[in-house]
């Protein structure tokens, strides 16, 4: 149960003053739907402002709060902006300029004649100077000198900035205190705050202490929580699983298997013959083979008499799996079956029966075959495809779902560092397939300047002539998921007109079934080229799409153009990925895009991955999505997880079962961080 302390942080945002309907969705979208999200829906940094008093005072894109007094109101006829001219003191004038909706405020809030307090950004349009959407507008100045320096939040589409400034003050009024969970001696050597202090502090302003004890925290709860799990299923009972190799024998797969594949297998049977349950990663680049070892690895289960099932994260994946199971199984006789929330009815009764009775043997879909209607004679092995889009709490309950506790094998494509291996999967032993099956095509791998975008659209234009396929990918880099959206439909648009239909868009905020027909339709070959954010990162296998485009490419982390990349050169065709680069290009990024030129081995590029990004290069937001964290960024990553990882070694050696006054604080942390999978294991699980 969770201790009571923490009841506030996990009260709803919805209860608070202001939060109608209007703004719960925006929040939702933020996943800010507790105090306890407010509270760590931590700054992207900060806006720092002078006060001046004459606008020549002030440098253009300067953040500035000055006096003005306002002259008139201009609305544009049609689109244009609205303006309010305004001068200072010594008769300098200055455009308030705003759009859509924003204009009426201005109305309100500037009158003719009136003086008034203005912070926000300098800007610079033709001749004239203005500020955008002002920040603030007060009427005197003492109401701007708490403002100086102010967060800067991600916000969504129906947020402003004083809008979520407002609700996190709101929520921060709330904090507990809470006991210490940090080790006596590490906290004062670090010099670092109570956890509430760190808390405000890092919405006040950059506090490099507040904000590493912070992370410092949400590092030591995922280290301990894996520390338990592990712990808690060297002590379970499976059931050993030993496959007579008659199944496997009568395999017909159309090539034979790489040393690495073998070695994965080998470590899969040895794993599946113990009496503990298998908890093991697959880690393999793209298109390094994992599905012949999942397969592998399921027969076994199946010679021995039991049921497997391997789950995806999408449902175009789970299908694409069920034929290519179905494929490679041709010859063996067992039967495999596919179910996703789609399938309904008669068909989906059938499968349920087959399930019970065991004349299903194995399962292949999408978490919809794990609901509580669904009941298996004995399930004993479940694979987990694209393991990262599943969080290790999400996993756990997989495997609690069988009624013994099945073994788990996970598989990722994601190449992740070997210390980010530890804080993701560090209760799981790890297999790594090291090795490319033979017979690949390197990539044509060019950095090509946005400048050439017509030469490179022209040449996307013979591409699909001569009947093939390609992707263009668009970045999600702003602030504003909508602004990314609003780029790609862009693109799209521009590219439709140019080929024609057949051009896809997908992205993160369409329906599921319309993402999901755009994809098919690319899949199958009707349709030529895939518009695309991030999207299509994960999985999707089209043999005849050999060329991609990556837009603004230097805004991507290496392992996300790896993985994206990896989309092309699944085929025996010659594949070539352009990266289109900005016209400015920073040290670092120079040498991230000069890698990708360089190497196409995941793991190398992902070790690369975290240096060049320790070292502080900023990219967008949400580029720091492809760690378990959300406080701790790649720096803190680096020099901190080491430090938390012996520390929960520590406390587990001395207090096992987490029952000393520490021990109790670190079973708050854990709820804290919603790792309390964790702590339900200590009492048996
Ligand atoms: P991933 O690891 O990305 O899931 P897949 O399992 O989809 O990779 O395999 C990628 C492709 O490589 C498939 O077409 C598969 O048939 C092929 N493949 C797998 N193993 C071998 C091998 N040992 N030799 C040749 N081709 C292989
Ligand atoms: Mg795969």
């Amino acid at each position: 149960m969770r201790p009571d302390l923490l009841n506030p942080l996990f009260a709803e945002t919805a209860g608070l003053k202001g939060v109608g309907p209007g703004l719960s969705r925006p929040l939702e979208r933020l996943g800010l739907t507790r105090i306890r999200d407010l509270a760590y829906h931590l700054p992207d940094r900060f806006v720092s402002r002078r006060v001046v008093s004459r606008l020549d005072e002030a440098a253009v894109g300067e953040n500035i709060v000055i006096a003005l007094t306002v002259r008139e109101h201009r609305s544009s006829a049609g689109r244009g902006p609205y303006r309010v001219l305004a001068e200072d003191d010594a008769g300098d004038i200055v455009a308030l300029t705003y759009f859509g909706r924003a204009s009426y405020s201005a109305r309100k809030l500037l009158p003719p004649g009136e003086r008034r307090w203005i912070a926000g950004r300098l800007d610079q349009f033709g001749q004239t100077r203005q500020i955008v959407h002002p920040d603030h507008i007060a009427e005197d100045s003492s109401a701007l000198a708490g403002q100086l320096t102010e967060p800067v939040y991600a916000l969504s589409e129906g947020l402003t900035q004083g809008r979520i400034a407002a609700l996190v003050a709101q929520g921060l009024e709330h904090l507990p205190t809470l006991p210490e969970w940090i080790e006596p001696g590490l906290l004062a050597r670090e010099g670092w705050p109570t956890w509430r202090a760190a808390m405000l502090a890092v919405h006040k302003g950059t506090d490099a202490a507040a904000h590493d004890r912070l992370a410092y925290d949400e590092l030591l709860a995922n280290s301990l929580a894996l520390m338990l799990v592990r712990a808690a299923n060297r002590s379970r009972r499976g059931v050993p699983l030993h496959g007579d190799g008659g199944l496997r024998a009568r395999l017909n797969l159309p090539f034979s298997l790489t040393g690495a594949q073998t070695r994965a297998i080998a470590e899969i049977e040895a794993d599946l013959g113990q009496g503990a349950p298998m908890l093991r990663l697959l880690q393999g680049d793209v298109g390094s083979g994992k599905t012949a070892v999942a397969l592998h690895a399921m027969l076994i289960a199946v010679e021995a008499g039991a049921q497997a099932a391997l789950l995806a994260p999408t449902e175009i994946l789970a299908r694409q799996h069920g034929e290519t199971l179905t494929r490679m199984a041709a010859g063996s006789g067992v039967s495999i079956a596919l179910l996703t929330g789609r399938d309904k009815g008669r068909a989906r009764e059938a499968t349920l029966m087959g399930l019970l009775d065991g004349s299903i043997q194995i399962l292949i879909g999408t978490h919809a075959i794990f609901q509580d209607s669904v009941a298996y004679k004995n399930l004993a092995l479940v694979v987990i495809d694209e393991q990262h889009r599943f969080g290790v709490g999400q996993r756990l309950m997989l495997t609690q779902k069988a009624r013994t506790t099945a073994h788990c094998l996970a598989m990722t494509a994601t190449p992740i560092p070997r210390t980010l291996t530890l804080a993701q999967y560090g209760e799981m032993d790890v297999s790594r397939l090291d090795e490319m099956p033979p017979g690949r095509q390197p990539i044509d791998t060019r950095v090509v300047s946005t400048e050439r975008i017509d030469e490179v659209v022209a040449g996307l234009g013979r591409h699909l002539a001569a009947g093939g396929q390609a992707y263009w990918v668009c970045p999600m880099v702003r602030e504003l998921e909508t602004e990314d959206i609003a780029a790609a439909e862009a693109r799209h648009a521009a590219l439709k007109l140019r080929f024609g239909d057949g051009v896809e868009l997908v992205h993160g905020q369409l329906r599921p079934e319309a993402k999901d027909a755009a994809m098919e339709r690319f899949a199958s070959g009707q349709s030529g080229l895939l518009v695309a954010t991030t999207v299509i990162e994960v999985g999707v296998d089209v043999p005849n799409a050999t060329l991609m485009v990556i837009e603004q490419a230097e805004r991507f982390g290496l392992a996300q153009l790896h993985q994206l990349r990896g989309r092309v050169g699944r085929g025996s065709g010659k594949s070539t990925c352009l990266l289109l680069r900005g016209e400015t290009l920073s040290e670092v990024g120079r040498e991230r895009l000069a890698l990708m030129r360089e190497t196409q081995d995941g793991f190398r590029l992902a070790e690369e991955d975290l240096r060049l990004r320790g070292g502080g290069e900023l990219l967008g937001t949400r580029q720091s999505g492809d760690t378990p964290f959300r406080v701790a960024d790649f720096d803190q990553i680096a020099r901190l997880l080491p430090l938390a990882h012996d520390d929960a070694r520590l406390l587990m050696e001395r207090d096992g079962g987490l029952d000393s006054p520490r021990g109790q604080a670190a079973r708050t942390l854990l709820y804290l961080f919603e790792r309390d999978w964790g702590v339900q294991l200590l009492r048996g699980g």
